[in-house]
């Protein structure tokens, strides 16, 4: 049983993104999922936060959540997905969320480890060290 499919998005970083995306669309509709597309935006310290214009964040908020949308449009999921904008580390934020969701599926995207001395990237290997439930990750690929 998969109720739930996690799968963060990086808004940078959408390409590879995408490719989770469609693993795990195609995935859903075999096992009947909930597919939640989760953005991270990355807290500032306070004091670099304290001069910033009032109202950035919560559009920074607000942008992330449409780009978020546009994304499950673009790749077919928009009726099913669930769209989730949280603060803080990518990684803590990842894990934080597939635990109180009860996720029972991350599928995340990682750079090819040809490209880059580690075998995953900080976030990815960070996500399948201390996630409790099974996480998918996903390399280029053409869907
Ligand atoms: P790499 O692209 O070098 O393998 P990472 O491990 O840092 O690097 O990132 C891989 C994946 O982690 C992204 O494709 C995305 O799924 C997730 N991720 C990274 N940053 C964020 C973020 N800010 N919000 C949500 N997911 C993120």
């Amino acid at each position: 049983m998969i109720e739930t499919i996690l799968v963060p998005i990086d808004i940078s970083e959408t390409e590879a993104g995408a490719t989770a995306l469609k693993l795990a669309r195609d995935l859903a509709k075999t096992y009947g999922s909930k597919i939640v597309l989760l953005n991270v935006v990355e807290q500032l310290p306070g004091y670099v936060a304290s001069q910033l214009p009032a109202g950035l964040e919560e559009k920074t908020r607000t942008d992330a959540v449409n780009r978020l949308q546009e994304i499950a449009r673009e790749n077919e999921v928009a009726e099913t997905a669930q769209t989730v904008v949280r603060q803080g580390h990518p990684s803590t934020e990842i894990l934080e969320h597939a635990k109180e969701s009860g996720a029972e599926m991350i599928v995340i995207a990682s750079h090819d480890p040809g490209l880059a001395d580690y075998f995953l990237g900080s976030v990815a290997a960070r996500v399948v060290r201390h996630a409790h439930c099974s996480v998918l990750v996903t390399r280029k690929l053409d869907l």
